[in-house]
């Protein structure tokens, strides 16, 4: 195999970054892949619980997710796939109802009878509905409130809304919403009835390590703590500010939230006024993540949705409902999270401060809850975890070709109408890497290159 010489630099080591990088290195390019953190994954990077691989952010995949199911069986690792039965549980007024399927939905007291039929109606609708373009431009909230009326918009549609997008909640599409309803109720298996999710079988570091095996394999050179301070480009030629080093590439994908490349090319002759805009015209939220471990089990199932818009999380997970305690040696584990703005005060609150409302919060839900059980806590704040997805999104999406030659950009605000997810950054990491394959290999006339099996 001749190697070729072209080299690439991928900037961003979460999946979509480590799968653009994986492709090209496949193609023999010369890649290095540059990581400003200490570990790889992105946001969904692990850490240890009782001395077992976990997600610092909850994480599971649907049976829809083929581009990452496909990836794990090409990466030899079939075994680890574990398909299990979820249950859902919605949480109004401090009580939790269960909330899995369509007879839950029936029982479900918060709504009057009338509303809980048209309710049902209107999920079933979206199960089945293929065409979302119609509801691009079109705002959730009143959708749901055309068709599913006032009472069942306040009380599951609106906190839900609110939940995830905190104060841009109004503008959310509904083709973002119908995305998260079809997806999600195809999500079956075989042999088990209803929602079935799938977790690997030690955690998602399981991928990344291998993706990283094989990178190493195919000598990509791996920086980790990069200090990348600038990207552009000379001529036609794009390089990199690493430190106080500049570094000439054939090409750069940047698998990094468009803010992160938006303060890396700020001083880029390059990038227009317009393009600068299209850039910054994505608000992103973080995401407050807590993981606990205990002794006691706590709720009888693995998802809760928190629909009361005064609750100080969006979700609790009961995550050994989904996964046994087995995998943990023994422990019952469990996440609680909300999405915020970057100012919001979650964001600056000490760890120990947050841990107390979510405990007391959680007491309230659980009355049976007891923190003398609590073995281990882990607590994450990450930026730039969720994008807004409103009426005018389509517009916003930017294409993988950045106005600096030779440079790319790849991140999930270009993943439309799905939410964002392992899998298309799986899907984004293939598109964007055989993107700038096709244009190396243009631009080298001569061609020529051989792909490894
Ligand atoms: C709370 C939460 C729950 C989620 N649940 C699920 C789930 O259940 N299932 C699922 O599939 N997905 C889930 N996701 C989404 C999933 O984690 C992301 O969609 C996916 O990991 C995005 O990958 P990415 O590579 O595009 O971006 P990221 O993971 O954000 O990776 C970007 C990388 O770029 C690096 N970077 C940024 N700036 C620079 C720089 N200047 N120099 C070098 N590196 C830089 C970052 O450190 C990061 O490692 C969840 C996300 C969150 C936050």
């Amino acid at each position: 195999m001749r190697k070729n010489a072209k080299q690439v630099a991928v900037i961003g080591a979460g999946f979509t970054g480590l799968v653009a990088a994986y492709r090209l290195s496949q193609m023999s390019y010369d890649v290095t892949l540059f990581e400003k953190g200490k570990t790889l994954g992105g946001l969904a990077s692990g850490t240890k619980i009782n001395g077992c691989n976990i997600e610092r952010a909850y994480h599971h995949w649907f049976t829809t997710d083929t581009d990452i199911l496909s990836l794990v069986e090409e990466l030899r690792l079939a075994d680890i796939l574990k398909y299990r039965k979820s249950s859902t549980a919605l949480c109004t007024g401090g009580k939790v109802y269960p909330f899995t399927g369509a007879l839950d939905l029936l029982r479900y007291k918060p709504l009057s009878f009338f509303s809980r039929l048209r309710a049902g109606f209107v999920v079933m609708y979206l199960r089945f509905e293929k065409n979302w373009r119609p509801l691009s431009k079109v705002a959730a909230l009143r959708w749901m409130e055309r068709f599913s009326g006032r009472q069942v918009t306040e009380v599951l549609w609106r906190p839900l809304l609110q939940a995830k997008f905190h104060n841009f909640y109004a503008s959310i599409s509904m083709a973002w919403l119908w995305a998260r309803i079809h997806i999600r109720a195809r999500s079956r298996a075989k042999g088990i009835s209803g929602e079935v999710l799938v977790y690997p079988k030690g955690g998602f570091a399981v991928v990344s390590d291998a993706l990283c095996g094989k990178l190493r394999e195919n000598g990509v050179k791996i920086v980790t703590e990069a200090n990348i301070k600038k990207i552009d480009a000379n001529f036609s030629m794009p390089y990199l500010v690493v430190g106080d080093d500049r570094q000439d590439f054939d090409a750069i994908i940047a698998a990094i939230p468009s803010p992160a490349f938006n303060f890396l090319t700020q001083d880029s002759v390059n990038i227009s006024a317009s393009y600068r805009t299209k850039l910054s015209s994505v608000p992103y939220l973080s995401a407050v993540c807590a993981i606990f471990s205990s002794t006691q089990d706590i709720g009888e199932h693995y998802w809760h949705s928190v629909n009361d818009t005064e609750a100080p999380f969006l979700v609790f997970i009961n995550h050994t409902k989904l996964v046994p305690k087995e995998d943990y040696g023994g422990v019952c584990v469990y996440y609680m999270a909300a999405y915020v703005p970057e100012a919001h005060r979650l964001m600056k609150l000490s760890e120990e401060d947050v841990w107390k409302e979510w405990f007391a919060y959680l007491e309230k839900l659980f009355p049976q809850f007891d923190q003398n059980n609590v073995v281990e806590k882990i607590f994450s704040r990450f930026k730039n975890a969720q994008h807004i997805v409103d009426t005018k999104y389509e517009e916003k999406i930017l294409p993988y070709e950045t106005p600096i030659p030779g440079v790319y950009i790849s991140n999930f605000t270009q993943i439309f109408p799905e939410d964002r997810g392992t899998n298309y950054a799986v899907r984004e990491g293939n598109v964007v890497a055989k993107l700038a394959a096709k244009r190396l290999e243009f631009s080298n006339s001569l061609g020529g290159f051989e792909i490894k099996n």
